[in-house]
């Protein structure tokens, strides 16, 4: 049934009701969606950024963490989708296994995103906004993909930054 329908029946300024919007739907499973930071101790410590797009976590290495100053760009490097129980895990990977170190979580919590395409369409076209939720990052970030480094072969440099808050 369209929410148009469930909008005529009702009178908004008189039933506590939510009025669905024509965005409901994706509103709704963004209320959801989550992300996390673990910050990893392996040969090179760096901080990984991952935000559930369509049931993964994309992921981003950042070498340096991320900022909470809209002036400073962080360099985030994308990685391998990652599932989505790796949200949970802190712990040691052992010796000689791939990223061998501890791994703790830094950050964690929900995000919205802030365009008005689909979070999918958005990795797509390497233009990331998103309002996080956390307990250290809040408020609005943007992951870009960057032609940074292209030269010498690099295809995964996205920038992470601060946004100015509405
Ligand atoms: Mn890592």
């Amino acid at each position: 049934m369209p929410t148009s329908e469930y909008n005529k029946k009702r009178d908004f300024s008189k039933t506590p009701e939510p009025k669905a919007s024509a965005r409901g739907r994706r509103i709704k499973e963004e209320l959801a969606t989550i992300f996390v930071v673990q910050e990893h101790s392996a040969t090179t410590h760096h901080y990984d950024v991952r935000l559930e797009i369509s049931g993964k976590l994309k992921s981003w290495a950042v070498p340096k963490g991320p900022s909470l100053d809209p002036s400073v760009k962080r360099l985030a490097i994308l990685t391998e989708d990652h599932p989505m129980e790796y949200a949970d895990f802190a712990g040691t990977i052992p010796k000689g296994q791939y990223g061998a170190g501890k791994v703790k979580i830094w950050d964690r919590g929900n995000y919205l995103n802030a365009r008005e395409c689909s979070m999918a369409t958005a990795f797509k076209q390497g233009k990331i906004e998103v309002v996080f939720k956390g307990r250290k990052l809040k408020g609005k970030f943007a992951l870009v993909r960057t032609k940074l480094g292209a030269e010498t072969g690099a295809k995964n440099n996205w920038l992470m930054l601060k946004m100015h808050d509405d």
